[in-house]
C-alpha cells in the first residue's frame, strides 16, 4: 500500500523538475542571445595566438569575439574555442591582454591560480590595480 501511494508523488516532482530544467533553459538561453545582440560595438579585445612559431597578436571587437565563441563552441567542451590566426592558419588565437604597465601582450592566466591578467614579465595585474585602489577608496 504505501509504495503504491509513493509512486504518483515521486512522479509529479519529476514532472515538476523537468519542468522547471526546461524554463531554466529557456531563460538562460534567451538571456545569453539577448546579451550578445544588445552588446554594444567598439570595446576591443585583444587575442594571442598561442603557436609558439606565430605568436601574433591582434585586436577583436568584444561582440566578434563573443559571436565566434558561440559560432564555435563544442558542446562538449568547456573550453573556450581558439580563434581563426590570420597569421599561421591555426585556431589557436586566445583572449589576451596588454600590460598597461610594460605593454607585453599575453595570453589570459598565463600565471597560473592568480588574476588572468597577471602579467608573466613585470607582475603588474589590472584588476589588482582596481581591486586595490577600491579598497583604499572604501577606507
Ligand atoms: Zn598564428
Ligand atoms: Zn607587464
Amino acid at each position: 500500500m504505501e509504495d503504491s501511494k509513493k509512486k504518483p508523488i515521486m512522479i509529479g516532482v519529476i514532472v515538476i523538475c523537468l519542468v522547471l530544467a526546461g524554463v531554466i533553459t529557456f531563460a538562460t538561453r534567451s538571456r545569453d542571445s539577448g546579451g550578445l545582440e544588445s552588446l554594444e560595438r567598439g570595446v576591443m579585445y585583444w587575442v594571442k595566438c598561442n603557436n609558439p612559431d606565430c605568436e601574433h597578436t591582434w585586436e577583436m571587437d568584444r561582440k566578434d569575439y563573443f559571436q565566434y565563441l558561440k559560432d564555435h563552441q563544442d558542446p562538449m567542451s568547456m573550453a573556450a574555442p581558439g580563434i581563426a590566426c590570420d597569421e599561421c592558419g591555426e585556431e589557436s588565437g586566445f583572449r589576451a591582454e596588454k600590460c598597461e604597465q610594460c605593454e607585453l601582450i599575453f595570453t589570459r592566466g598565463t600565471v597560473p591560480h592568480d588574476f588572468a591578467d597577471r602579467c608573466p614579465d613585470c607582475s603588474h595585474s589590472k584588476t589588482e590595480r582596481l581591486r586595490k585602489e577600491a579598497r583604499t577608496r572604501q577606507d
